[in-house]
């Protein structure tokens, strides 16, 4: 497959044991379907780090990148043109998809983005289920106090 922004022969990775395409000239990643909804429930930090470090980076070098619409790697057909979605709750990430296969491309620093924002949706929901946790113990507590003064 060819990267869907510069034409580059996208190289095959394996994150955590999921296969993924990269394109080493700008970082980006094609991700088969569902292939994200893996790597995001893994609980892995700094993924683009660690493959640059393995493969090396090249942000410089931008020959035949394309700011226009690209068209999805695998379909390759006229209507495999990826459509941008925002697919994050609190850190936006806007990512292409393609319609028709579901594969998804993240630009450099897109997967990073991805990966914050589950983090920050997993600190929010164990604040809320303290918060809870603690209103329930606040209750208990006043209802204790409460059948203690009835029995007086
Ligand atoms: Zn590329
Ligand atoms: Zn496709």
């Amino acid at each position: 497959m060819k990267c869907p922004r510069d034409g580059t022969e996208l190289a095959s990775v394996s994150v955590a044991g999921v296969e993924l395409d990269k394109c080493h000239q700008c970082d980006g990643i094609w991700f088969d379907e569902r292939e994200l909804e893996v790597i995001r429930k893994l609980d892995l930090g700094e993924i683009e780090e660690q493959l640059e470090r393995e493969f090396g980076r090249n942000p410089e070098y931008r020959e035949g990148e394309t700011d226009g619409y690209m068209r999805c790697p695998r379909c390759a057909s006229d209507d495999g043109r990826l459509q941008q979605h925002h697919f994050s709750y609190v850190v936006p990430v806007k990512i292409d998809r393609c319609q028709t296969c579901q594969g998804i491309w993240l630009d450099d620093n897109e997967l990073d983005k991805v990966m914050d924002d589950k983090k920050q949706l997993n600190d929010a929901y164990s604040v809320n289920k303290l918060a809870g946790f603690m209103r329930h113990l606040e209750q208990d507590i006043a209802r204790m106090g409460k059948s203690k003064g009835g029995n007086r």
